[in-house]
């Protein structure tokens, strides 16, 4: 179940599933590209680091690719990187968002996490069970012990894609596609990404009932502000 919750007397939203992890919302924002902004983003980066007792905040450079990388304490800088996988405890980690899915995985027997990042591309690239499965390959996570997160995103009742994006949507999850009666139709990431993480053997999904067009006061969304600058962003830090 997601919930508010606050740091500072500011909006964060959690899951009971996995309680290291939050989401920011546009009270909590830590990623901006606006300038004006940016002194607001980056003291609620510290409030942040203060409030989960980490030493230092990763994040990497996103850019709709199917690259996954293990977050490391001396390395700042994640070229072209959609997933993070955590395993320090020193360690924050967070990737951002503003429509796009994210999905935050965590393994609590081996304390090790990760977040992915999941638009229309990265869903077709399978991103989220690619990352839990990368979990078990390189740190012997066992699929049944990892628990899901899919956070605020753009829902199904605002996401209108043409007919060849949901073709590959459906793909992804070897679904044949309904045909609809007109050109566009409204694709449903928070369903397909639970349906590719069901698919690998991923059980506990918790699902969050926020659209970041509806919930745009909650939330940012690029569709809705034509491209802004401003992400909300998914944290994970370690037991
Ligand atoms: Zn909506």
């Amino acid at each position: 179940m997601f919930y508010f919750d606050e740091i500072n007397n500011k909006k964060i939203l959690k899951s009971d599933l996995i309680e290291n992890a939050l989401f920011t919302t546009r009270e909590t924002c830590i990623k901006s590209k606006d300038e004006n902004l940016i002194p607001f983003t980056l003291q609620n980066r510290e409030e942040l680091k203060n409030y989960l007792k980490i030493q230092k905040l990763i994040y990497p450079n996103q850019t709709h690719s199917a690259n996954i990388e293990t977050a490391d304490f001396y390395k700042d800088f994640y070229k072209e990187t959609d997933a993070l996988i955590l395993t320090d405890k020193r360690l924050g980690i967070f990737l951002n968002f503003a429509d796009c899915t994210p999905i935050v995985l965590f393994d609590k027997t081996q304390n090790i996490g990760a977040i992915a990042h999941a638009g229309w591309r990265g869903t077709v690239a399978k991103i989220g069970p690619k990352t839990a499965l990368k979990m078990r390959e390189d740190y012997g996570c066992k699929i049944e012990d990892i628990s899901a997160l899919i956070g605020p995103c753009i829902s199904k009742c605002c996401f209108e894609v043409g007919f060849e994006v949901y073709e590959k949507l459906c793909e992804s999850v070897n679904t044949p596609p309904a045909y609809p009666k007109s050109e566009k139709v409204f694709a449903d990431l928070k369903e397909i990404n639970r349906i590719q993480l069901e698919q690998v053997g991923i059980k506990n999904i918790d699902i969050c009932p926020y659209c970041t067009v509806c919930d745009n006061d909650k939330f940012f969304s690029y569709r809705k502000e034509n491209g802004t600058h401003n992400r909300h962003s998914a944290v994970l830090w370690l037991n």
